[in-house]
């Protein structure tokens, strides 16, 4: 249902802007990653066949259906369910044999990096490519080292990393390959899907992704030792009852993820069509305002456009955390995706002093990035009304950025948001 204050904001506004004193154009909070969720009615029906069967987890028959799901849907001959993407990224590092050090982007959600960590690789932040968001092979070959073991490589907003150019360079100087798929599924690179890429690619179900299971990941993969090593990984390296071959963890997906995930599936192309309309909106919304610019999605590919992400760049009467200052007083909670980078978050800051000179076009887009929100709880009105503020916020600038500078930090930077 559209709100009245989604309603209102489509007429001339007379007001102030809320930041001012004036009201906020929505009543309700418009998040970055609300959930997209299936048919409430399917979902139960399953949730009483996990009770009915008494089986919870523990690779139980739903688990199965929707490793198969998955495993057809991305075109691999295995995936096998975990607990969250960052348990599916430790295994996947883990059983790729990556130690000492690893290569990887420093504009990624913290997992990618602290996978690594937890498994004792310490990660190498490269450089990225200032078209596509994602590492730059030329800036990944300057640093390998005798001690590089792998390249994890990120698929970020889910268009594909220079896989051809990463598997090319892994195979020369024989590193393992493997890729964080988290934002990607749903995507395809080549005509490929993304998951079937590498040594094997790892997907995120988290509640704020394009699919979820409340919480859970995947390890897809071609290669059959991989899997197995990382079921066995997965089940504290139990092969069958009392036999443990192998050191192990618990990552095992439940049966009420799978259940959440078999739903989702099922309601694939809803989310498919409600962000690629968003995006459509936005992109018509938001065209031609000096200095903001919408990342583009290959129109020849299957593409989730489940992150909706704008650059301000210098040329914008307001900056990017002026302009998300705006966008919360309105109850619109953009986020700054992804703000700072890796390299300036804890550990990492302290060991590596000097990243922010040596990863100019990182530090660049970190600064710049805004993620506005999208996926089945946003409508094109509301994306509609959301473009519209951000046009009239930045034909308004010089004289709010005037305004904002005699204001205390507004609620943006003091509360902390959904995830
Ligand atoms: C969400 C995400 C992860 C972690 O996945 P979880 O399921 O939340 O543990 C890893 N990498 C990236 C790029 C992500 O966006």
């Amino acid at each position: 249902m559209i709100d009245d204050g989604a309603r209102a904001r489509l007429a001339p506004r007379t007001d102030e802007p809320a930041i001012l004193g004036g009201p906020p154009a929505f009543t309700e909070r418009l998040h970055v990653g609300s959930p997209n969720i299936g048919d409430r009615a399917r979902l139960s029906e399953r949730m009483a066949g996990i009770l009915d069967r008494r089986w919870l987890t523990n690779d139980g028959p739903l688990v199965r259906e929707f490793e198969e799901a998955i495993a057809r849907f991305v075109g691999v001959r295995h995936c096998v369910a975990m607990a969250s993407g960052t348990a599916a990224l430790q295994i996947a590092i883990r059983v790729a044999g990556l130690v000492d050090e690893a290569v990887v982007s420093p504009l990624t959600f913290v997992a990618t990096a602290h996978a690594l960590r937890w498994q004792g690789v310490t990660p190498v932040f490269c450089d990225v490519d200032p078209r596509t968001h994602n590492l730059d092979p030329a800036s990944v070959e300057d640093m390998v080292t005798p001690r590089t073991s792998g390249i994890v490589g990120v698929h970020l907003w889910g268009r594909p990393c220079a896989i051809d150019e990463l598997t090319a360079l892994a195979e020369r100087r024989g590193l393992a390959l493997i890729f964080d798929a988290a934002h990607a599924f749903g995507c395809s690179h080549r005509g490929r899907m993304i998951g079937g890429y590498g040594k094997a690619e790892v997907l995120s179900f988290h509640a704020t992704k394009f699919v979820n299971t409340f919480e859970g990941g995947a390890i897809v993969t071609d290669d059959g030792d991989f899997a197995e090593q990382a079921r066995l990984t997965r089940n504290h390296g139990f092969a069958r009852y009392d036999e443990v071959k192998q050191l192990g963890t618990n990552a095992k997906m439940s049966e009420p993820a799978a259940a959440m995930g078999l739903t989702s599936l099922e309601a694939l192309d809803d989310f498919y069509v409600a962000n690629l309309r968003n995006y459509e909106v936005y992109r018509a919304g938001l065209d031609g305002i000096d200095g903001i610019g919408l990342i583009a999605y290959d129109e020849a590919e299957w593409c989730n456009r489940h992150y909706v992400v704008i650059e301000v760049d210098q040329s914008a009467t307001l900056s990017r955390d002026e302009l998300q200052r705006i966008l919360w007083a309105e109850n619109v909670l953009v986020r700054r995706y992804f703000f700072p980078g890796c390299h300036r978050m804890e550990p990492y800051r302290s060991e590596l002093p000097c990243a922010r000179r040596e990863l100019p076009e990182a530090e660049r887009l970190t600064d710049r990035l805004l993620a506005l929100p999208t996926g089945t709880a946003i409508d094109p009105t509301r994306a509609a009304a959301v473009a519209d503020l951000i046009r009239r916020a930045m034909a308004d600038g010089p004289r709010l950025r005037r305004r904002l500078r005699g204001l205390v930090p507004a609620r943006a930077d003091r509360s902390k948001g959904k995830s």
